[in-house]
């Protein structure tokens, strides 16, 4: 048998009440550590039952055992590491309790047993213990212990009275079918407790691939953006172009709305960039779709159709109002205030006819207009007839 310093000073005054056999003044003897008291702890951890609030389950679990064994005092005690805590206690108050005093530490050393302790007065383990010379002055203590499915003895079930008796043995067998619903009740609670984490970790586990998917969305519409616009003017690039393209095409023809497509080119730009350089070059084009941009309405698609050469995209736009409006373009670049020298555009227009088959036909019909454009002289627009 372990001995372990006993931390409690029991109470004098009552100890009157006691003459323990064997122990010399007030020593008590201490209850062995169960040898599997490691895995026994973290079991007992793993229910996360210590500390909770009382239940209707083991009040009543309680109430039965002190019917069928007929004493005054009843409790559901557990043994954690260095006291024991009571989750229903019926007849006496005993809260938290010293391991070193607690009688069930004993119990459950035997789990397969049923302890019975007729008169703890005369127990040498027993008669000097504060409970037994005071309050609740503990004379029989019968406890079985909760033993779970993979045979750890949590705690007991136990009953007490303040007179030495017995109990038969169909009671001995009934304290040990209420210990017994006591771990069904455990496990029954750690199942639940066990489904709740699970729920939650896949909810987590859900909740970071959602995340994940919406950044990879978000990744997907950047990338897509970058694969249609120029880096250089943050217009549309050419692919960005055919695509608005083919849409405001298949738009026009559905509602039988007009559409137009100018075709801008700057003049002599090869001259530009061989006379102020490359770099000179890319700011010009930077301003020219800047100044293109601004003279543009809110519905117009603007975009860099290669190299030197923009293109807009007018919907719902007529002749008569294309026209107008690639005359404003060529005229805001001509008036812009050149660092180098005046920059000028060529346009050439066409708009949508019934005869034309797909957007390549009236893109045709811009290019034409454009190569006119430059033979006319350049800074002009010229129109598909
Ligand atoms: P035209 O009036 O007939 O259009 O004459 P042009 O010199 O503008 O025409 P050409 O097709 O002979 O030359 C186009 C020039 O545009 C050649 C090329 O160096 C220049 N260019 C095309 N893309 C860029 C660019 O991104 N940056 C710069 N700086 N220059 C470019
Ligand atoms: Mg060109
Ligand atoms: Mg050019």
């Amino acid at each position: 048998m372990t001995r372990r310093s006993c931390h409690f000073q029991p109470d004098q005054s009552s100890s009157n009440d006691v003459q323990p056999s064997h122990t010399s003044g007030n020593a008590l003897i201490q209850a062995p550590i169960p040898p599997n008291e490691p895995e026994r702890l973290r079991e007992l951890a793993d229910y996360q039952i210590i500390d909770t609030l009382p239940e209707q389950f083991y009040d009543d679990i309680v109430r039965l055992a002190a019917y069928i064994c007929q004493t005054p005092i009843a409790l559901v005690n557990l043994i954690d590491h260095n006291r024991q805590w009571s989750k229903a206690q019926l007849g006496f108050a005993a809260g938290d309790v010293d391991r070193n005093l607690a009688m069930c530490a004993f119990a459950i050393n035997h789990p397969d047993e049923v302890m019975v302790i007729p008169d703890a007065t005369s127990d040498p383990r027993f008669a000097t213990n504060p409970f037994v010379a005071g309050d609740p002055h503990i004379r029989f203590y019968a406890g079985a212990p909760l033993v779970t499915p993979s045979g750890l003895a949590l705690g007991t079930v136990c009953v007490i009275d303040r007179q030495p008796r017995q109990l038969s043995a169909e009671q001995l067998e009934m304290l040990r079918a209420l210990s017994r619903q006591v771990i069904v009740q455990f496990e029954l609670r750690r199942n639940i407790l066990r489904l709740e984490q699970r729920v939650l970790q896949q909810d987590r586990e859900y909740q970071a691939l959602y995340a994940h998917l919406q950044q990879l969305e978000l990744q997907l519409i950047e990338t897509r953006q970058q694969s249609l616009t120029d880096p250089l003017t943050g217009l549309h690039n050419r692919r960005g172009f055919d695509q608005r393209l083919r849409e405001e095409f298949g738009r026009a023809r559905r509602y039988q709305t007009p559409l137009a497509l100018l075709l801008i080119d700057v003049d002599r730009f090869k001259q530009f960039n061989d006379t102020f350089g490359h770099l000179a070059g890319d700011e010009t084009l930077r301003v020219v779709a800047k100044l293109l941009n601004e003279g543009c309405r809110t519905y117009d698609v603007l975009a860099r159709y290669g190299g030197e050469e923009f293109a807009v995209i007018l919907p719902a736009t007529s002749h008569g109002g294309s026209q107008v409006l690639a005359e404003r373009l060529r005229r805001i670049v001509q008036q812009a205030a050149w660092p180098y020298q005046p920059v000028t555009i060529s346009i050439g227009g066409a708009i949508l006819t019934e005869t034309m088959a797909d957007v390549c036909d009236l893109i045709e019909e811009a290019d034409r207009a454009l190569y006119a454009a430059k033979r006319n002289g350049r800074n002009c627009c010229v129109f598909a007839s």
